[in-house]
């Protein structure tokens, strides 16, 4: 369904994720998108030709969702390193959760520029990466969950402006990804899908809720498997986008709801990831794959990594070459299983496959996904 004018796929990254930390004691002290890209390239799959540096979002494309009150607060505080008591309270910055950090601003705008970039390359078909979006918390006037800007919902709404009539938005990040849903609630141009874990934060997305019917939400229980993932693709996920027959498909993959992850207790392994996108990708001439959550940065930067070699098509080797085991093996994760990482988080991109039973409640959440009501 590709069309001719498709260009071939493209990694959308920068530098400004090497060096940043939302701070010590924060789950984003880990370094994410800079691996991945150091993966990549130590795999030889980065050709100068598929890599292109994100921009900085301008002030109007921010403005399309975000209130210039907000924006204007978030550059003080990059600038100043401080918030104000009534900043704090009223855009919910300086927090332990969206705390002040060095590009608090420049980041998040970069990740917003670095998905509405893809999303204009795409414009006449095809596919991006972009390991730095997906903020699906933010807000149109406050942060919330680590996430200061919506770079998913800027995304969409830029399509929409292409004259696109129908876009898909599948959210697998452990948590809901409540500001996107919220964003086109009864817009029915817009249909948000997301899997997450049921009776975690942000506490929303109960299978029952639809939006006024431009949702559809897959609340899981904890220990949710490969065999569970593979159930809800084939039988609620892939029906829906087929029904629906989106222009453009953006999925949002936050890591979080691996195995390994220390924030979420679902079990997934990246290879539930990879046949997601993999069985996505034929079904919309349009796909943009954003990062999202994700804490370890061992199995994070493995994930995306990965979903970059199915998107652009590259076979994945059993044991990484020396040069990807030694960015693995220099990684810095200040966690118990940091200090003494398991064998494959540093020799392989490629977890063992986390198989299991399909619980009653996986079967019934599929079933009332595609019920009509
Ligand atoms: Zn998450």
């Amino acid at each position: 369904m590709i069309q001719s004018s498709a260009t071939a796929p493209l990694f959308i990254g920068s530098d400004i994720y090497r060096a940043s930390t939302y701070g010590a004691g924060h789950p984003l002290a880990v370094p994410r998108v800079s691996t991945a890209i150091d993966l990549c390239r130590a795999l030889g799959w980065l050709p100068a030709s598929a890599y292109r540096n994100s921009p900085i979002a301008e002030e109007p494309a921010l403005r399309r969702f975000h209130d210039p009150a907000y924006l204007a607060a978030l550059r003080r505080a990059e600038e100043t390193q401080s918030v104000t008591e009534m900043d704090r309270t009223r855009f919910r910055i300086g927090t332990d959760n969206n705390p002040v950090y060095r590009e608090m601003f420049r980041r998040p705008a970069t990740s917003a520029g670095g998905v509405l970039e893809a999303v204009r390359l795409t414009s006449g078909g095809g596919i991006a990466h972009v390991p730095g979006g997906g903020t699906h918390h933010g807000r149109p006037d406050r942060a919330s969950g680590f996430c200061y800007l919506n770079d998913c919902v800027l995304g969409i709404l830029s399509w929409l402006d292409q004259g696109l009539a129908r876009v898909l938005y599948l959210d697998l990040d452990a948590h809901h990804g409540d500001g996107v849903q919220d964003a086109f609630a009864e817009d029915a141009r817009v249909l948000t899908v997301s899997i997450h874990e049921a009776g975690r934060w942000p506490h929303t997305g109960l299978a029952e809720d639809r939006a006024g019917g431009s949702a559809r939400n897959l609340p899981v229980p904890p220990g949710y498997n490969d065999s569970e993932a593979r159930f809800l693709l084939q039988e609620a996920v892939l029906p829906l986008i087929h029904r629906f027959r989106p222009d453009a498909i953006m999925m949002q993959c936050g890591a979080d709801a691996l195995e390994e992850d220390p924030l979420a207790r679902l079990a997934l392994s990246n290879n539930a990831y990879w046949s997601a996108v993999a069985a996505v990708m034929p079904m919309a001439p349009r796909l943009v794959v954003l990062g999202g959550g994700g804490y370890n940065p061992y199995t994070v930067a493995r994930c995306w990594a990965g979903i970059w070699a199915v998107l652009s098509e590259q076979e994945i080797p059993q044991k990484l070459p020396e040069e990807a085991e030694t960015i693995l093996r220099r990684l810095v994760y200040n966690r118990a299983a940091g200090r003494n990482p398991p064998v494959h988080w540093t020799t392989t991109l490629r977890d063992p496959p986390r198989e299991g039973s399909v619980r009653t409640e996986i079967r019934q959440l599929a079933a009332l996904t595609l019920q009509e009501f």
